[in-house]
């Protein structure tokens, strides 16, 4: 009963100095709160705090720790396995927390712990200026940057963490700390890649770049031309200059003016090349996928904003996934990608994703705990559906394009694309050389091991 009466009365007052907004079970707009991206996650958090601003942060902190209550951190809330919800924890929900400052003076931009990233690209459009981001543009910055961070800009300007300039953090005592290469630098080495085991960072600065210009073809085959496309996409990226990024996919044919009517709601294969560049360019480097006959094709310049949400998926829908990293492209290896792309579950915005990495992702900074940066294509089934009965359906195509796949994988894993997949994975995710150091981090600056709910690293 004593501790009963301490939670009430400690929840009270949360509710009552916080200058967000706190849900509990019970409250009008508790269901909604606990929503997250993936359809099948539904966890029932303690308390969830929707926090305005850094001290309100700190303020949350010390609320989960008097009640010894584990701590979720919520960013954009598209994790998969809906690690921004703990059961019976408290949520430190940031998504109130969304301001974007450009300094083009410097290059950089301070983000909030809880913007989208299309919050960052609208903010970074108007000065040509852009930083590597995600491919969907109602993704968090906060877990997409702590756990890595690849997209259409990477091969230009590495992976998004060889982009942080800084970190501020409020830690699992509640303290505001700041890491950047001068203050706290095991903090900050341990935050390229290590997610949200250290904190919850309220604000994250990164390195912008000068984009006056940005390019992209996108080419529709239809599916028995899909391994021709996915061969000649591999020699046109092999060939590129970094600027030149993109990705060779299997999808649904959309509804949409430039897909043609045999197209809509079939399966089809796209190579889409994005270049940070003008058209002129792009045209010569795309001529061998022009030159393949193909259904349909769009070329062009368009405000790397517009690209950023042109392949958004809906929230709320099951999603499913999972991804390996590959050692090269070879033409048997296309074919079993490309024979898999049969039994994706179709018509869904389901998506069967071959990525391009090397340029600057290969050549960036090799000291941070992100191992997959060497390999030079990864493999990403991406399942999304709508009605449970394909829930099985769903799950075994992903299972089975990363079994088919395996011989070629390098072992290391992306773990921004995938779920929970076993403590193996996350350690093939972090480096198992990196395991000692972030472990020595955790133990710093968490040795409760309070920030669980994420690829979860055990302080030593
Ligand atoms: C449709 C879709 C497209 C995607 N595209 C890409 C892509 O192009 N490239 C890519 O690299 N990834 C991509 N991802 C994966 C994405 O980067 C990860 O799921 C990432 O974790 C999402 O971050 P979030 O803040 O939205 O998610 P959340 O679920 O809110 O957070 C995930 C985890 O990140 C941590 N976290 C989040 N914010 C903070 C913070 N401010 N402080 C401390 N910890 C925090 C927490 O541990 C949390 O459990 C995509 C995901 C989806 C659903």
């Amino acid at each position: 009963m004593a501790s009963l009466s301490k939670a009430g009365a400690a929840l009270a007052a949360l509710r009552e100095d916080l200058a967000g907004e706190v849900f509990a079970p019970g409250d009008a707009g508790y269901d909604a709160a606990r929503a997250v991206f993936n359809g099948m996650i539904d966890k029932r958090p303690a308390v969830i705090a929707q926090c305005a601003d850094a001290a309100d942060v700190v303020r949350a902190v010390r609320f989960g720790r008097d009640l010894d209550l584990p701590i979720a951190v919520r960013g954009g809330g598209h994790g998969l396995a809906g690690t921004a919800l703990g059961d019976g924890a408290l949520v430190v929900d940031l998504r109130r927390m969304h301001q974007v400052t450009v300094d083009p003076a410097s290059e950089a931009v301070r983000i909030e712990g809880g913007a989208t990233m299309s919050r960052l690209d609208r903010a970074t459009q108007p000065y040509g200026l852009a930083t590597t981001g995600g491919r969907i543009s109602s993704t968090g910055v906060g877990g997409f940057v702590l756990g890595g961070g690849t997209g259409w800009l990477d091969r230009a300007f590495g992976l998004a963490v060889d982009n942080l300039i800084a970190v501020e953090l409020v830690t699992a005592d509640a303290e505001q700390v700041h890491a950047n290469a001068d203050e706290n630098p095991e903090l900050f080495w341990a935050l390229h890649g290590g997610g949200g085991n250290f904190g919850v960072a309220t604000a994250l600065t990164l390195e912008l770049h000068e984009l006056p210009e940005f390019a992209v073809a996108l080419l529709l085959y239809l599916p028995e031309a899909g391994p021709d496309a996915v061969r000649t996409f591999r020699e046109v990226l092999g060939a590129a200059p970094d600027e030149l990024g993109g990705a060779v996919l299997y999808l649904t044919g959309p509804s949409a003016e430039f897909v043609p009517e045999h197209l809509a709601g079939r399966l089809v294969c796209a190579a889409l090349l994005t270049y940070a560049g003008g058209e002129e360019d792009l045209r010569k480097l795309a001529e061998p996928l022009l030159a393949l006959p193909h259904e349909s094709q769009l070329v062009g310049t368009v405000p790397y904003v517009d690209l950023q949400c042109m392949l958004d998926v809906a929230p709320g829908l099951r999603n499913h996934w999972s991804a390996e990293c590959l050692t090269g492209l070879p033409d048997e290896l296309v074919d079993v990608y490309c024979t898999r792309a049969a039994d994706m579950p179709v018509p869904t915005p389901t998506r069967h994703i071959v990525f391009p990495q090397g340029g600057a992702i290969a050549a960036g900074p090799h000291q941070y705990p992100v191992p997959y940066r060497d390999a030079p294509w990864t493999v990403h089934p991406f399942a999304v559906w709508a009605d449970p009965a394909d829930d099985e359906r769903a799950v075994a195509w992903v299972r089975d394009v990363r079994a088919g796949v395996r011989p070629w994988s390098t072992g290391d894993v992306y773990l921004n694309l995938i779920g929970e997949e076993g403590a193996e994975r996350v350690r093939a995710g972090l480096g198992a050389g990196n395991l000692l150091r972030l472990e020595k981090v955790k133990r710093a600056y968490d040795p409760d091991n309070v920030f669980r709910f994420n690829h979860n690293i055990r302080p030593v």
